[in-house]
């Protein structure tokens, strides 16, 4: 069948790839190329599982990097604690790594098969349905583009990230996204002195209500992260300040200083937000990745979930055969208890993130420590993955 996918984010691209050995897949991406925004996820859970079976694992690993751990530190600049990620990286049975989601991307483009249609500056401004059966349900999906051309197909997925309007159509009343507390900005930047000095080790601030990271990115590139708490009743996406991240971030630690002064005009600003959506499909218009189920960056899992989401689909319908609409079922009862369950996990971790007061920061300078006693690592893991 025809197949549109919207969105060639990580779930779009997955989605794309395993679908093309049996369907004619075509990807509308908005950007005009490869979105290069980058901040460092760490990939384990369903999405490595899910991209072994992809036979995609290596192409992935070989752009990964696995880091010694976490360096804590203070606004002086003196380090108040450790954790070192081998212990965990072994308890998940070496199926741990840190990669770039750029690199995420550009993994996923390296092995989509030719055959996948994949347009750039490609921009869904709507889908509608077609062709109306029997009962009323339609036999297809018509996306309308930006550019006022339209292509009708089988079967629209929409994997246009967690600000998705067609969740909205799929599940009325769910369209806006689900804030989470805090605002997340992000940016590399090229600083080889400063890559250097950060090594093996990711440096987090160990302070109240504003969080600080910076690490070595690879190619003498350094990473920088900051997460404050907000209000959770703005949806709107916050507008990148430069001057304003600088003002409100620093003082942090003298390296997050140094990162400050380096920040570019234009960097990744938005809240860390869940998508909840009742039903992820309905007629011949799906959802997938953080569109469908975005778990937002506290659970440390979005990616994860986004590709092993798009491959949950693509075997649904694969097994479902000309029955799409008992795939899309399908797709939805064997893998939304593993999204919800991470789902909620990043809820339980939002009161924590970012500490709110110096008792909490207190109390996880102290949960560190147990973290690191002999046998935690595998207790740890298993939070982590929240089982
Ligand atoms: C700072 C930060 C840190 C994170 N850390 C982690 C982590 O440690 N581990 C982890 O697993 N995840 C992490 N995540 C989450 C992860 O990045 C996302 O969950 C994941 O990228 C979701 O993939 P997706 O393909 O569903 O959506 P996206 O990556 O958002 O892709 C959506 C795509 O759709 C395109 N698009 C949107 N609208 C349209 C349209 N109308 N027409 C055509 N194309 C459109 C966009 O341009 C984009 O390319 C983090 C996120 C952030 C922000």
């Amino acid at each position: 069948m025809d197949v549109t996918v919207i969105g060639g984010g990580i779930a779009g691209l997955a989605l794309a790839h395993q679908l093309a050995p049996d369907h004619d897949v075509t990807v509308l991406e908005a950007s005009p190329g490869p979105r290069g925004g980058g901040y460092m996820i760490d990939f384990f859970g369903p999405g490595f599982v899910a991209a072994e079976r992809m036979g995609i694992i290596d192409e992935l690993r070989a752009r990964g990097h696995v880091y010694e751990g976490v360096r804590y530190g203070t606004p002086d600049g003196a380090e108040s604690g450790r954790i070192d990620v081998r212990p965990l990286a072994a308890a998940l049975g070496g199926r741990y790594f840190s990669i770039l989601r750029p690199e995420v991307e550009l993994g996923l483009l390296a092995v989509l098969p030719r055959s996948v249609d994949l347009r750039y500056g490609a921009r869904a401004v709507a889908v509608r349905d077609i062709g109306l059966q029997g009962g009323g349900s339609p036999r297809g999906a018509l996306v309308e583009l930006a550019d006022g051309t339209s292509i009708a197909s089988d079967l629209v997925v929409a994997c246009d990230g967690v600000r998705s309007p067609v969740r909205e159509r799929v599940a009325p009343g769910h369209g806006e996204i689900v804030p989470m507390g805090y605002r997340v900005a992000s940016y590399l930047y090229p600083d080889p002195e400063l890559a250097g000095e950060l090594g093996e080790r990711m440096l987090m601030t160990d302070t109240v209500g504003r969080v600080g990271w910076a690490y070595a990115a690879g190619d003498g590139r350094v990473g920088a992260m900051f997460a404050e708490r907000t209000d959770v009743a703005s949806t709107e996406r916050p507008v990148p300040d430069r001057e304003r991240l600088q003002r409100d971030f620093a003082g942090l630690h003298p390296q997050v200083d140094r990162t400050l002064e380096n920040a570019p005009e234009s960097f990744y600003d938005d809240l860390a937000a869940q998508a909840i959506a009742p039903r992820w499909s309905r007629g011949r218009v799906a959802l997938a990745g953080d569109a469908a189920h975005a778990p937002s960056l506290l659970a440390g899992q979005g990616t994860s979930l986004a590709i092993a989401g798009a491959e949950a689909l693509a075997r649904s319908l694969r097994a479902a055969g000309p029955h799409v609409e008992v795939g899309l079922v399908e797709y939805e009862r064997r893998w939304r208890p593993t999204a919800e369950r991470v789902q909620r996990a990043g809820r339980r971790s939002a009161s924590f993130f970012a500490p709110a007061t110096r008792l909490q920061l207190r109390l996880q300078q102290i949960a560190r420590r147990a973290v690191m006693l002999p046998g935690a690592g595998l207790f740890a893991a298993r939070s982590v993955l929240g089982h």
